[in-house]
């Protein structure tokens, strides 16, 4: 075993198995706290929340509570490990929502596969918490689970492993796109991978301009052709085209955008790309080619990867946490797109606006201590303009009431 993976397993072993441990936030010490905290007193908040279901923001945790859901069918790069393998993963988000963002959440693992079970299950829980934070469920599954659960559900549902992803990868490519002169309605990207997170970041590229004719996807049997059968979120992607691998469609694209599995992208395909090729290599742990590889072929191509070694990380941690937040402090009902853009925005700004910005700072670090204040009170004032949140908050109080969190 390697010093990591034995650090790994003694820091999840040591002081207490697991991560996470529930706090009590009010007094208990005196016989009078326990009558408020429990019986009798307890019934009265209960009959309040009875009379108008909106006090349960007031009286109980609820409205600061966030469900980490799987059922453990894609965890990580690690593939169906089952509900109780990705335990760990679950308790390790649960530890960045309030690091990061300053929630409460719980993680529930769930063992049950079956699409409408899921939702069932997952439906019924929805008293308790102000969002859901769906994780690594695997595609297509995903993507009919978190449809039918945010058209049930009047609290914010939002499967991270799609949307996060999505955007930042956005912002980084905002960036990388400007950066290099481009125009996002001209380039030409080829993504390789077509599950949860590929097809989850092209919608979101559409919607920042690029256009659908200038695409081209592969999966594991190649690129997406009018020829092949296609089901699903897949079948949109195809394109009327003779080419039938990676390697032919790379020919002159500007833009590579990898989530599917490690070493997909050789050296020759980066050769054929455009001149400063960008190459979002985001397979995770090993990308789809190694950023020293790349540049070994494109000393000037802008390159993100999935890891903390190198520059450019691109980490869902840097925006969920945040959109989170923006929506319980709102009182939306949703994360819905507007929220979405706002955050990609706010973080391609924040970049931008930094010293660093260049072609190795297209997006903040994680640990940038601007990011709870910089970006979700944008993404708050976004949910209050579409109209999906029922506060409207100031944007500078929110955001001196966000740095002393
Ligand atoms: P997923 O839903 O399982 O999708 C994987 C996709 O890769 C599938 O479409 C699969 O094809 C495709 N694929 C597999 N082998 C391939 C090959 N030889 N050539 C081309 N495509 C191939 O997984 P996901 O959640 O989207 O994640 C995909 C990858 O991105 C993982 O490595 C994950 O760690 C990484 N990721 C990184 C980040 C980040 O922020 N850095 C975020 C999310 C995901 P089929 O559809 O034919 O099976
Ligand atoms: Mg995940």
């Amino acid at each position: 075993m390697s010093t990591l993976e034995q650090k790994a397993l003694e820091y999840h072993r040591a002081g207490g198995a697991g991560k996470i441990a529930t706090a009590v936030t009010k007094s208990v010490a005196t016989q009078d706290d326990l009558a408020l905290a429990y019986s009798p007193g307890v019934a009265v908040p209960c009959v309040e929340i009875q009379r108008d279901p909106a006090l349960a923001y007031e009286y109980t945790a609820k409205g600061n509570l966030v469900a980490v859901i799987t059922n453990g069918t894609a965890v990580l790069g690690l593939g169906n490990i089952g509900a109780l393998a990705g335990k760990p993963v679950m308790e390790g988000k649960v530890v960045l929502f309030k690091k990061f963002a300053g929630i409460d959440s719980f993680d529930i693992e769930i063992d049950e596969t079956d699409p409408d079970k899921l939702v069932e299950i997952i439906a019924s829980l929805h008293p308790t918490f102000g969002g859901i934070n769906l994780e690594d469920i695997k595609a297509p599954e995903c993507f009919y689970i978190e449809r039918k659960l945010r058209e049930r559900l009047s609290i914010p549902v939002f499967h991270d492993d799609q949307h996060g992803t999505a955007i930042v990868v956005g912002s980084g490519l905002l960036n990388a796109v400007e950066m290099t002169g481009r125009d996002i309605a001209e380039i030409k990207i080829v993504c390789s991978g077509a599950g949860a997170a590929a097809i989850a970041c092209l919608e979101l590229i559409l919607s920042l301009g690029a256009r659908r004719e200038n695409i081209f996807v592969c999966d594991s049997k190649g690129v997406l052709t009018t020829a092949r059968e296609l089901d699903g979120e897949k079948k949109a992607w195809a394109r009327d085209t003779v080419a039938t691998r990676l390697s032919e469609v790379i020919e002159g694209a500007d833009v590579f955008l990898g989530l599917s599995g490690p070493g997909l992208l050789s050296q020759a395909d980066v050769k054929k790309m455009g001149k400063q090729p960008i190459i979002f290599a985001l397979a995770n742990p090993e990308p789809e080619l190694r950023p020293e590889l790349v540049r070994e072929v494109a000393p000037d191509a802008i390159i993100a990867t999935g890891r903390s070694d190198y520059p450019n990380q691109i980490n869902n941690a840097l925006c969920f946490p945040y959109l989170f937040r923006a929506a319980l402090d709102s009182g939306a009902t949703t994360i819905n797109q507007e929220m979405k853009i706002a955050c990609v925005t706010a973080l391609a700004g924040m970049a931008r606006s930094d010293a660093r910005f260049g072609k190795d700072y297209v997006v903040p670090g994680l640990l940038d201590p601007r990011l709870l204040s910089g970006v979700t009170p944008k993404i708050a004032q976004a949910a209050f303009r579409s109209g999906v949140a029922r506060k409207d908050l100031d944007v500078e109080e929110y955001a001196a009431r966000l740095v002393k969190l």
